[in-house]
């Protein structure tokens, strides 16, 4: 038997008609582990394989890279010799990268276009306001989410603008207005634009529209309850009325709201999509008794719109452990010592544990107690390969190659390694390229420049560019990589590396970093061309390389991914679809989790579902630990535990060091007093 076959086999019939039903639009609506992305896979390969659609036809969307990567190594592995060739499996933002890439004309950009990150867009807001007045960090945040919410829901400057109810909202519009004509000038598009241009691109040029309609016949998306309006409109446009796709999602583990996710897209899909067929899953395949018993308890304390029952045979299992520790440094001691005794008493690897946490700032003490009882561990989020000086200089130099209209990127690497070009200079350079109104990289070689600098200067920019030019002309001439590479020997970026270093090794290990990105860089080229995806239509140069490694910066926080045996560490939010053996949730606390933010904006069902998740990603054990104080924000915090530890059936629990865990009677009183209190105070 096919294995595509025995896979069907093994499916349970809700699951096979989910598989099977290709005649028009269908949703997969189930909680946690009931093999939602199992079902996509597996309809992935029956396309193919059954129904012998070409896999370049399809397009599968999920929400991470390393989501995108699994779900196409496990379609490759049912779907025999090359048939799975050319299928595009991405996630939202790369397939919008891609259509942007081949509709470069209708958008009036040009070829080698800057991807600029939420940084690059900082810089660019924060010239933008200043000249209005002087502004702090704060107010640019908020304007940049403003426009980002904007961009999500698919509304340009002038609506934004006619439609602002508050003066702040009108001024965050103006600048909105203006971000959008800079990026423009400059060439370049924002994370958000990656949905958003092929969005009203569509909307605007029908033609386009069906030209990628012809491309792409069926449609799967993954974690459907974390997409935006943005999001939720390509899918809608690209599928239209023949409405063959197939959405799979939890409206219980929406997690993403605070970036414009909107689970009301799953009510939106039935009315725009009469003929939806909805399925739902209710045997979950991954968690023991007691622990979907936990997550199905916790749950129920958050208002539903659909309800669903999850039941699974995977037995009992035991108890859910609940570690009250005195501090966070006996917390994450405990964690590790856990690790070590359960891995030998059930002989299992170091993949399988998970430890989670709600911010990345829990990892750090954990990691130091990991290293010295010598567990390894792979940390996914925090400080990334791409977060690294080095990585960003050298990424700026890419940057600038492909688009020399990158200002950000110009600045950033102009004196990187030393030029001796000061800021004096770099001020008098930018007023002088406003006025003439081209790129600071193009005002280097003006003549004009010799009537505002000294002759110094002028030829230290000169030199500048010349340089860069020069590296340009070799990568179009022959082998880009091969001139890349010796840009960075040529200018001698190693030795400035050493003078900057602590340490010889340091500079080392930093150089080692830049060639290991330019090794990437060549990796990628190849193996695109070896792909030859057609639905993405991606060009095989080297600036589509390139803003593919952009994309992924920004994108993937976990750059180093390997799958050697280690213990995951992994944030709440970014453990989503994932599943482990055995999970650690650490600090369990209130202001932890449920988030401090969270309790002053009201929105614990958030966290709640959050919390769900996590929970949810345990296949045998579940351990919740949580301490009596914590340092956080600077000060040493006494902790209350969590309030979704009393949401738990109490009768799965089994408590560790709760002696001095306070009495929930008695906190409840103490509640009641405090609500009394303030009462009497408000009067
Ligand atoms: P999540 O909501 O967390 O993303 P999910 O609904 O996508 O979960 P999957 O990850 O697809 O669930 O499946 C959970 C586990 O159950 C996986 O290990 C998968 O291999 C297994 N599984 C799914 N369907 C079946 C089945 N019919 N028989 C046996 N195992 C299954
Ligand atoms: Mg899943």
């Amino acid at each position: 038997m096919s294995e595509i076959r025995q896979r069907l086999n093994d499916l349970n019939p809700r699951q096979r008609e989910a598989v099977k039903y290709i005649d028009g639009p269908c949703l997969v609506l189930a909680g946690a582990g009931s093999g939602k992305t199992s079902v996509i896979t597996t309809k992935i390969a029956y396309l193919v394989h059954e129904c012998g659609m070409s896999a370049r036809r399809i397009a599968a969307v999920t929400f991470t890279n390393k989501a995108a990567r699994e779900m196409k190594e496990r379609v490759q592995a049912m779907l025999p010799g090359r048939s799975g060739h050319g299928l595009t499996v991405s996630t939202f933002h790369t397939l919008g990268l891609n259509i942007i890439r081949s509709e470069l004309n209708t958008l009036g950009l040009r070829p080698g276009f800057s991807l600029f990150d939420p940084e690059d867009a900082r810089a660019l807001l924060r010239d933008l306001m200043q000249k209005d007045a002087q502004i702090d960090a704060d107010q640019i945040q908020r304007v940049q989410s403003r426009i980002s919410s904007w961009k999500n829901d698919l509304v340009l400057p002038g609506a934004a603008l006619s439609h602002a109810e508050s003066e702040d909202d009108a001024y965050s519009a103006r600048i909105y207005e203006h971000y959008v004509r800079h990026l423009k000038a400059y060439n370049a598009v924002d994370f958000d634009d990656l949905i958003m241009l092929p969005a009203t691109m569509f909307e605007r040029h029908p033609e386009v529209l069906q030209r990628w309609r012809g491309r792409i016949h069926y449609m799967l998306v993954d974690e459907y309850q974390d997409t935006n309006s943005s999001q939720y409109q390509l899918v809608r446009m690209l599928m239209a009325e023949r409405a063959t796709f197939t959405v799979v999602g939890d409206d219980d583990q929406s997690i993403y709201a605070w970036r414009g996710a909107r689970p009301e897209n799953l009510v939106q899909l039935g009315e725009d999509f009469p003929s939806l067929n909805v399925i739902k899953l209710e045997q979950n395949y991954r968690s023991t008794s007691v622990i979907l018993r936990a997550a199905n308890t916790l749950i129920s304390n958050n208002p539903h719109v659909y309800e669903k029952t999850l039941w699974s045979d995977r037995g009992r299992g035991e108890a859910i452990r609940i570690i009250v520790n005195r501090n966070e440094e006996a917390e994450t001691e405990r964690v590790a010592t856990e690790i070590l005794t359960r891995r030998i008493k059930e002989s299992a690897s170091w993949r399988d544990f998970a430890v989670l946490y709600r911010g990345n700032f829990q990892a750090r003490l954990l990691e130091l107690k990991l290293q010295h009882h010598q567990i390894p561990y792979k940390l996914s989020g925090g400080t990334s390969f791409f977060s690294r000086n080095e990585i960003k200089d050298a990424m700026a130099y890419l940057r600038l190659l492909i688009n020399p209209a990158d200002d950000n990127a110009f600045l950033r690497i102009v004196n990187v390694p030393r030029r001796e070009i000061g800021p004096g200079t770099l001020e008098k350079l930018a007023n002088y390229a406003q006025e003439r109104r081209v790129s600071l990289f193009a005002a280097c070689s003006e003549m004009g420049l010799a009537h505002i600098l000294t002759e110094r200067a002028v030829e230290r920019l000169g030199r500048f560019n010349h340089f860069i030019e020069g590296v340009r002309r070799r990568m179009d001439q022959g082998d880009a990589i091969a001139a890349i590479r010796a840009m960075f020997t040529e200018m001698d970026y190693e030795q400035w590396l050493y003078q900057n270093a602590s340490a010889p090794v340091i500079a080392e290990k930093r150089m080692g970093n830049v060639w290991t990105l330019i090794d990437q860089l060549e990796k990628s080229l190849g193996r695109n061309s070896e792909e030859g995806d057609e639905v993405s239509e991606e060009t095989d140069d080297v600036e589509a390389a390139i803003s593919r490694l952009v994309l992924r910066d920004i994108l993937d926080q976990q750059a180093q991914e390997d799958d050697t045996d280690r213990v995951q560490l992994l944030t709440l939010h970014a453990s989503k679809g994932l599943e482990f053996p055995h999970v650690y949730v650490m600090g369990m606390e209130e202001e932890l989790l449920p988030h401090r933010n969270a309790i002053e904006l009201d929105t614990i069902e958030e966290e709640r579902r959050l919390a769900y998740v996590g929970i949810t990603r345990a296949r045998q054990t579940l351990t919740l630990t949580l301490t009596h104080q914590r340092k956080q924000y600077g000060e040493l915090m006494n902790c209350t535990p969590s309030r979704f530890l009393d949401e738990l059936p109490e009768e799965d629990l089994e408590w560790f060091g709760r002696a001095d865990k306070e009495d929930p009677e008695k906190k409840h009183e103490r509640g009641r007093e405090a609500i009394a209190g303030l009462r009497s105070l408000l009067g």
